[in-house]
């Protein structure tokens, strides 16, 4: 029996079988929870189906994290054939393409800046709102995905950086909010890994590279780790933990300078 037996998921962020969102899909399901996926677009919902049918067929459904009524319906639907959720998991970014290239401050449009912010870092006090009360009585918890680009300054990730900072720092405070409730509140932060998004990023293969080369474990992370930490952090095994950001990079958040650097390892 899984740790996860009887755990009623909501995953937000499939878009391809590079999703961080899959990994988690699968583990989450591999330890026994049922799983409810949602697709953003009519042209991402076939390969959100074969995430689906990898995972015991639980519900599918549109959902736009923009649209307060998409939100809505979600929850009411989940209201309807589930009666209670026990996680949800927010694995959602955007920003502008252009926005994520050359200087922060010459290329960070009014516009970009607040849809980035929107998409990437409101959206999750927007599903907490809707899925508390589907958590009353049963604990719960709530995840989200954030990058080392939100706690320190690098080349291109630009707009991304501030609305990760501001996503970690509303874990913070939606931890504090629904503690009491027994709902806990956590992020993970993943290495680089190659996927729709982060395709969007520019010279994305030099920072995978450069994680690999200078990060303790000498090689990037993959969807099935981050998976299984999220698996671990939604469950009770990790009960006393809430507010927390969890680096799950291969250390390379731990580290000033690497052996590689300087030749020695
Ligand atoms: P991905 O492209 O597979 O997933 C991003 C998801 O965001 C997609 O499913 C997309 O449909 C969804 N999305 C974007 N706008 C949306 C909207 N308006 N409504 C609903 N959904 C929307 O890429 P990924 O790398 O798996 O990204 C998942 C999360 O992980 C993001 O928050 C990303 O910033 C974070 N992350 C990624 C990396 C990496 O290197 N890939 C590292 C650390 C953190």
């Amino acid at each position: 029996m899984g740790f996860l037996t009887n755990r009623k998921a909501l995953i937000v962020g499939v878009a391809s079988n590079r999703s961080i969102a899959w990994g988690i899909a699968e583990a989450m399901y591999r330890e026994g929870a049922e799983v409810a996926l949602t697709y953003q677009t009519e042209k991402l919902k076939s390969r959100v189906e074969q995430c689906a049918a990898a995972c015991g067929n639980g519900p599918v459904l549109p959902l736009d994290v923009s649209d307060d009524a998409q939100i809505d319906a979600v929850f009411e639907h989940l209201k309807t054939h589930w009666g209670a959720l026990d996680i949800v998991v927010h694995a959602v970014g955007f920003a502008p393409r252009e926005e994520l290239e050359g200087s922060f401050v010459d290329n960070t449009t009014r516009a970009g800046y607040a849809l980035t912010h929107d998409i990437s870092a409101y959206s999750f006090v927007a599903l907490a709102r809707a899925a508390r009360p589907l958590m009353q009585g049963r604990g719960g918890s709530l995840l989200t995905l954030t990058y080392l680009g939100g706690e320190r300054a690098l080349p291109n990730y630009n707009v991304m950086g501030p609305a990760k900072a501001s996503l970690e720092a509303a874990v913070r405070y939606m931890a504090n909010d629904l503690g009491p409730e027994g709902i806990r509140v956590n992020a993970i932060s993943a290495g680089p890994i190659r996927t729709l998004a982060a395709s969007g990023i520019g010279d994305f293969r030099k920072m995978l590279d450069h994680n690999a080369a200078s990060a303790p474990l000498r090689r990037n992370v993959d969807i099935e780790e981050v998976g299984n930490a999220s698996a671990f952090i939604c469950s009770n095994l990790a009960s006393g933990i809430t507010g927390e950001v969890l680096h799950v990079d291969g250390g390379f958040h731990a580290i000033a300078l690497s052996g590689s650097a300087l030749g020695s390892a």
